[in-house]
């Protein structure tokens, strides 16, 4: 069931069902403006998903067809799913980043989409029979939106979303999702942080459309840290004020995962992505996550790569191995027993899971 709480005077969450499992809802934020209210982001159409809106609003006392303008943070489904729906029942403008070409080749062109996927995952060790039977699941499902976007402007540094708190200033948060802003309200010191900074740490990154999401990921939380900000209002979860310690914990678990993929490696030499999976994950990898752990795998390796601490094969499946440089630096153990003693940690760590 959709639901609406105010949070401060002129700002509302508006908190949305997702069919997803570990995900099960999103917000959308309703800004006062006049007479009207600015919309940020709007949910994935599903079945039913305009009366969750409407309902969340309802509860606040507000209306859809109040809505002068509606916003998104990033061109991921649950945000901007239902925008083609909104616009249609509140004759709003639709303002989004441009580079949300990762969306329009999942919405426009779903069946070279899975086929890419298929791809990747191949390329990246998935053996044949659970791949099939993941791209099964995925063939002819829903893409989630309501319809094309249609946006009658970019949603870049300099555009401005007058509402009554004042004005909102975009910055371009990349890594998340290409397409990835958030909004900041310097006065209230306010910041809509769609998925760049979420409440419960939980990182995700598009991967395939730039040739470093998690670099760019990692630029983009120096950029927003620097910001005024006392409470912060995120695409999922609730609202919360130490902004700073969020960035700061985001940092240290891509740390984390990045030494976690290091580690992995030097402990078994060379390996493909997919084989990386359980050691960095452990029990986090099931079917049911496995495809978007193999993404942030991938993301972790490229980002090892640009850094050249990690180089892999040309043939398929791609097979990865920390870079020579990287080998030498960590320095060779002058008593080899030492690896061996190390390795053997880690296969106990392994078989403790
Ligand atoms: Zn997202
Ligand atoms: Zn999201």
């Amino acid at each position: 069931m959709g639901r609406g709480e105010r949070v401060i005077p002129g700002v509302w969450r508006l908190r949305l069902p997702l069919p997803w499992p570990g995900v099960p809802h999103c917000n959308a934020w309703a800004l006062a403006a006049g007479d009207g209210i600015v919309l940020v982001d709007c949910g994935m159409d599903t079945p039913g998903s305009l009366r969750h809106l409407e309902r969340a609003l309802e509860q606040v006392g507000l209306r859809l067809e109040q809505v002068r303008l509606l916003a998104c943070t990033h061109a991921h489904v649950d945000h901007c799913g239902q925008a083609a729906a909104v616009q249609e029942r509140a004759g709003c403008e639709l303002w989004i980043h441009p580079r949300r070409q990762h969306l329009a080749a999942q919405s426009d062109a779903p069946a070279a989409a899975l086929a890419r996927a298929i791809e990747v995952a191949r390329q990246s060790g998935v053996p044949e029979a659970p791949l099939q039977e993941w791209a099964e699941g995925r063939r002819g499902a829903d893409t989630g939106m309501s319809g094309p976007l249609a946006p009658a402007r970019d949603l870049l540094p300099g555009v401005v979303a007058e509402t009554d708190l004042g004005a909102w200033q975009v910055l371009e948060t990349p890594g998340h999702a290409p397409s990835h802003v958030v909004l900041h309200q310097p006065e209230h010191r306010l910041l809509l942080s769609g998925d760049h900074v979420l409440g419960r740490i939980s990182l995700y990154f598009d991967h395939g459309w730039t040739p470093d999401p998690v670099g760019e990921f990692l630029d983009a939380l120096d950029r927003v840290e620097p910001l005024d900000v006392r409470l912060t209002l995120s695409g999922h979860g609730r609202p919360f004020t130490d902004l700073r310690g969020h960035i700061e914990g985001n940092r240290a678990l891509v740390r984390e995962r990045l030494d976690a993929v290091l580690a992995a490696l030097s402990s078994r030499g060379e390996a493909t992505a997919f084989e990386l999976l359980p050691d960095v994950y452990g029990e986090k990898l099931m079917p049911a996550t496995a495809a978007w752990l193999l993404t942030k795998m991938l993301c972790y390796l490229e980002h090892l790569e640009a850094q050249g601490r990690v180089a892999h094969n040309e043939g398929e499946p791609q097979r990865w191995r920390a870079a020579e440089e990287a080998v030498s630096e960590v320095g060779t153990p002058a008593d080899g027993r030492l690896d061996l003693a190390a390795d053997a940690d880690r296969r106990a760590d392994r078989c403790g899971r």
